[in-house]
């Protein structure tokens, strides 16, 4: 019996798109730091403690 299985992390990924450069990358939805676009350095995701504030398109959530 595995007791690791019980205690996964509930975090999820977001996939969003860069709204100046229409960079598409993914992001953890609860970030440790700002996330900012790979492609224009735009902020994508603000890191706020908790679930992050968004500032790009969400396309799609993997949980
Ligand atoms: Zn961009």
């Amino acid at each position: 019996m595995s007791r690791e299985t019980l205690l996964k992390p509930r975090s999820s990924f977001v996939k969003v798109r860069c709204t100046q450069c229409s960079n598409e990358q993914i992001v953890f939805e609860k970030p440790a730091s700002n996330v900012k676009c790979r492609v224009c350095g735009r902020i994508l995701v603000k890191s706020t403690g908790g679930k992050g504030k968004f500032f790009a398109e969400i396309l799609e959530v993997y949980s």
